[in-house]
């Protein structure tokens, strides 16, 4: 089962881990498709907007001022440097009007789009002439939007040339560019719901995963203590069954023939096992009661010499066993009803011989306003993972030969219900082959 679980959870982290990645693969491949789709859309927006004419006025602004340029260059009024001086001085103002247009028209999905016109290559050729002179090579902005933001892709190219002039003619070439401003994250954010949702998918699977596994943990871990405590309770029958069976079996044939110190004998075995199947049966029944429904109505107050009383009637029963009660302050006492402080004691008690003590120690303490009462053994101790547990519901520890006691795992269970009922506490500490000590504070009225 362990394996199965294993194998289960590792299928998960497989599953989940597969789905990310496919999911991510997807997500990926619709932020490239969104990015095509804009980049396609767009750049047709702005070849309908370029021909349409509505950058014409800026067009025929730069190019006045560059056909000026060229008859002074001609005319030797203007050098090659002066150029970028003319269209700089002209450029932010264009821009200005580009932008405006710009803004007007509505693009796709209202992307915040850029566009940028540049001077790429001017040459003059003298009449007659088939080789000519660049003046100019390279990019020189002469008006654009966003641009410093964006990642550029070329639009279009305009060639025009001017064949009006006697002496010499000119080729003027300008690229536009266009982008998304910021297009990542204009794209990411579009994408925001599905990646919200995906996201969320995804938390939704894992919990999905987690919660099924814990489940199914848990499951299997009340399947476990309900096959343990079908087992231990079939044992702890089986072994009274047996002796009635065998006391009934002598009762019934030898009759008439039994001495009166055999027929006693045989008797006080009906008596001790018919005792020790009624505490079996009690512990069980005791069990399945709620903290509310323990009567706590009969409590008083219980000293020193009760307690004692309790003790020496144990002791009765386990000669072997040494049990110190070291009471400093003889004052002290408990508001307990004193069939439950019975209980309780001989639970405990009962539990450090069960699991290996020989001496047990019993405080009788304060602090602030509770009672506090300590049962120390030097037992087989219990581990630090288990010292929680132990309290719970036909929990019992599973390892090594603590197994070789039987018991229905109630016992730790019903005292803390009883101790819960007087709204106090009970804890253990403890190390592996150190022994246990088991606190329990009550508070007092
Ligand atoms: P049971 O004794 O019938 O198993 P309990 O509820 O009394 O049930 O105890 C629960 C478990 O706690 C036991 O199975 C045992 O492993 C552990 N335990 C209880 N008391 C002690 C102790 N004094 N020393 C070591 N282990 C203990």
């Amino acid at each position: 089962m362990k394996r199965k679980i294993l194998l289960l959870i590792t299928g998960c982290i497989i599953t989940v881990t597969a789905l990310t990645w496919i999911q991510g693969y997807f997500i990926y491949n619709t932020y490239l498709l969104k990015a095509k789709e804009a980049n396609a859309v767009i750049s047709r927006q702005f070849l309908t907007m370029e021909t349409s004419g509505k950058l014409d006025t800026l067009n025929h602004a730069w190019m006045g001022k560059a056909a000026q340029f060229i008859k002074d260059y001609i005319q030797q009024k203007a050098t090659k440097e002066d150029l970028e001086k003319i269209i700089k001085a002209t450029s932010d103002s264009l821009s200005q009007v580009a932008i405006k247009s710009i803004k007007k028209k509505k693009f796709y999905e209202d992307y915040d789009v850029s566009y940028a016109n540049y001077l790429s290559t001017i040459v003059i050729y003298k009449k007659g002439s088939k080789v000519g002179d660049t003046i100019y090579s390279g990019k020189m902005l002469l008006y654009g939007n966003n641009i410093e933001q964006s990642n550029e892709s070329k639009a279009s190219q305009s060639k025009s040339r001017d064949d009006s002039y006697d002496s010499y003619s000119y080729e003027i070439i300008s690229d536009r560019f266009y982008g998304i401003a910021n297009w990542r994250k204009q794209i990411i954010v579009k994408m925001s719901g599905l990646l919200v949702f995906s996201t969320a998918l995804l938390i939704f699977v894992v919990l999905l995963f987690y919660w099924s596994i814990k489940n199914l943990i848990t499951q299997k871990k009340i399947a476990d203590i309900k096959t343990d405590f079908i087992n231990n309770i079939t044992h702890e029958f089986q072994t009274p069954l047996a002796a009635l069976d065998i006391a009934v079996a002598t009762l019934k044939k030898k009759e008439g023939e039994l001495t009166p110190e055999q027929f006693n004998y045989t008797l006080s075995i009906v008596d001790r096992q018919n005792v020790r199947m009624q505490k079996l049966f009690n512990q069980v029944t005791r069990a399945s009661l709620a903290t509310d429904a323990i009567d706590i109505t009969n409590a008083q107050t219980i000293g020193y010499t009760e307690i004692q009383e309790i003790i020496n009637d144990f002791i009765i029963s386990h000669p072997d066993t040494t049990i110190n009660f070291e009471e400093e302050n003889k004052n002290r006492s408990l508001y307990i009803d004193r069939f439950h402080l019975d209980t309780i004691v001989v639970n405990l008690l009962d539990n450090a011989v069960k699991y290996g003590a020989t001496t047990i120690t019993i405080r009788l303490g304060k602090e602030t306003k509770n009672t506090i009462l300590q049962v120390q053994d030097n037992g087989i101790g219990i581990a630090q993972k288990e010292q929680l547990a132990i309290f719970d519901k036909f929990y019992r520890v599973q390892k090594g030969d603590v197994h070789t006691t039987k018991g229905l795992g109630l016992g730790l269970f019903y005292v803390q219900q009883i101790i819960a009922a007087y709204k106090g506490t009970i804890s253990v500490t403890s190390e592996i082959g150190q022994g246990a000590t088991f606190i329990i504070s009550i508070p007092q009225p």
